[in-house]
């Protein structure tokens, strides 16, 4: 519910050094693998001040070169010493929802806290947080995106993360699982039944089903699963749901949704994709009655996964 593969980074400050998660490493690793990587603060303040983006390459002592996370700009604005970014199943739900955020305010009444609105991990989504800074908070809530808890011990950041998570917890609803077998039977070559066992809620339950199929909620969903997940509706064929995803993006799709059956992945996925899939089933199991999730246009889709904006145009008029 915390975090998800190499999504999400801590950092703390020290001694005019930041020590932040590096690009790729996993969060629930960070005590048997090198995960931290050392960066002077001032010198990524500095490049923000001229509008560069500065990260650092740093070889372990295991000779291993870890290069400092895309979020490092984000770590270096924010005062406190202590930093946590975390795209929690609960976070990355509220802040995509549509016109709730008066529940999230009484959810968070006297926490000091923030609204940062969207914009892209890295210079951007700094940007938007140094915006929010000014009553000092503590809590950012990262609109489509998750969530952001400092101070000064990491004491208290864990235990404000845990206040922060238990006032935005939903139970999930009664979901109903894939029938693992039958999926077996139609997943199509290059392709397998999702891993874990909560992904198939995103195709198995209607209401989840039409959610996964609208767009992307927030950047890794885009980055670990592609443009957007392809639905295949009952009695319409696989191939033509892939060929229509082809003609839009070129490639083949990272993840089929079968309509009442369940959730399929392209072997090429990493563990990343099954984990973000896995997620997402936990977020939409949540998603209140009646309740919509905003999605991200499909510009910024593009952007995130540097594909080229033309050509997807281009590929809509063919
Ligand atoms: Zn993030």
């Amino acid at each position: 519910m915390l975090t998800q593969g190499a999504g999400g980074n801590t950092s703390v400050k020290d001694n005019g050094w930041l020590w932040v998660k590096a690009s790729g490493a996993w969060l629930e690793h960070a005590e048997t693998k090198e995960t931290f990587v050392p960066v002077p603060v001032a010198i990524i303040l500095d490049g923000l001040a001229i509008g560069e983006d500065r990260k650092a390459e740093w070889t372990a002592p295991s000779g291993k070169v870890l290069r400092s996370s895309i979020e490092t700009s984000l770590h270096a604005v924010l005062p406190d010493r202590w930093v946590f970014h975390l795209h929690t199943v609960s976070s990355m739900l509220w802040s995509a929802m549509e016109g709730r955020i008066a529940d999230v305010a009484d959810r968070l009444e006297g926490l000091p806290w923030e609204l940062v609105r969207y914009d892209r991990p890295g210079l951007p989504l700094t940007r938007a947080i140094v915006e929010r800074l000014e009553s000092k908070p503590q809590v950012l809530l990262l609109e489509n995106h998750g969530l952001v808890v400092s101070g000064d011990s990491c004491a208290e950041v864990n235990e404000l993360m845990l206040e922060t998570e238990q006032r935005l917890f939903l139970s999930a609803r009664q979901m109903e699982s894939a029938d693992t077998e039958s999926l077996s039977a139609v997943v199509p070559e290059r392709y397998h039944s999702a891993h874990y066992a909560d992904a198939h809620w995103c195709a198995t339950d209607p209401a989840a089903f039409e959610a996964a199929i609208k767009g992307i909620p927030a950047p890794d969903f885009a980055v670990f699963l592609g443009a957007r997940l392809v639905g295949v509706r009952t009695g319409e064929s696989i191939e033509s749901a892939a060929a229509t995803y082809r003609r839009e993006f070129g490639i083949e799709p990272a993840v089929f949704l079968l309509e009442g059956q369940g959730a399929v992945l392209r072997d090429s996925v990493s563990d990343n994709g099954e984990l973000l899939l896995e997620a997402l089933g936990r977020m939409l199991a949540r998603l209140p009655n009646g309740a919509k999730l905003t999605y991200l246009p499909m510009p910024e889709i593009l952007g995130l996964l540097d594909w080229d904006a033309e050509k997807y145009r281009q590929s809509l008029i063919e």
